[in-house]
């Protein structure tokens, strides 16, 4: 029941990151206990705007389901009225440097035609994303 109270603080944490309506989602992002709320709205940020078109993208944490993050809310949060596409110039202009700090890494699944995709804010060979699919099996790491 750890877990639990982990999912239900991290919906505490990020809540104005998530939208409740929101149900799909192009891209999951795994989360760490310990993200700072600013942390993980940057790096959402920075999904969004490597990846546009992307509805929205779920936030997990330890494998459970915490909410899916919309453009629209991380753009509120970040403190930018405008759509999605603005906040990539202003963003980077006012934190310099912080694009490789959060660049996340992203997997993609290998399946012909699946298209399923995750990232994680860091690369670890033993805890490697599976698509959806459970057929599908383990997602490759994109070079
Ligand atoms: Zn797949």
């Amino acid at each position: 029941m750890i877990v639990d109270t982990d999912v239900n603080r991290a919906r505490g944490l990020y809540g104005r990151l998530i939208d409740t309506a929101a149900t799909r989602f192009g891209a999951a992002l795994d989360l760490d206990p310990d993200d700072r709320a600013d942390e993980v709205s940057r790096r959402l940020a920075e999904l969004f705007e490597g990846r546009p078109g992307i509805e929205g993208v779920m936030l997990r944490l330890k494998g459970r389901d915490v909410g899916v993050a919309t453009p629209q809310r991380v753009g509120a949060a970040e403190g930018f009225a405008g759509p999605a596409p603005e906040w990539g110039a202003g963003d980077r202009a006012g934190l310099p440097g912080r694009s490789g700090r959060y660049r996340p890494v992203w997997f993609d699944c290998a399946a012909p035609g699946c298209g399923a995709a995750e990232a994680r804010s860091f690369y670890d060979e033993r805890a490697v994303p599976a698509c959806p699919d459970e057929a599908h099996g383990p997602m490759e790491l994109r070079r």
